[in-house]
């Protein structure tokens, strides 16, 4: 089963994992997002657009010295969906 995609993005800029990684000062918080991912992966890795057949994408950021998780998705109504789950399980 193909599972989510995870991207990177830094200040805006897709990155790779490794990249990502190695830019994050503060390893205890890169730590405690990476399990928070995981965690949610487990959510939404069944999620698929009914229109587009696509899934949200996970995507780790780090802004502005802040990271954090988003999903982007094809549509409104896959973000829907993911909102949706991600309340339900009080996972936001
Ligand atoms: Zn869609």
């Amino acid at each position: 089963m193909m599972s989510m995609e995870i991207s990177y993005e830094i200040n805006g800029r897709k990155i790779n994992s490794d990249k990502f990684c190695e830019s994050i000062v503060d390893q205890t918080k890169l730590i405690a997002l990476e399990a928070t991912a995981e965690h949610i992966k487990k959510y939404l890795n069944s999620v698929i657009c009914p229109e587009h057949e696509e899934r949200p994408i996970l995507t780790m950021k780090f802004e502005n010295s802040d990271l954090s998780l988003t999903f982007p998705c094809c549509c409104d109504l896959l973000k829907n969906q993911v909102s949706e789950i991600l309340q339900k399980e009080m996972l936001i």
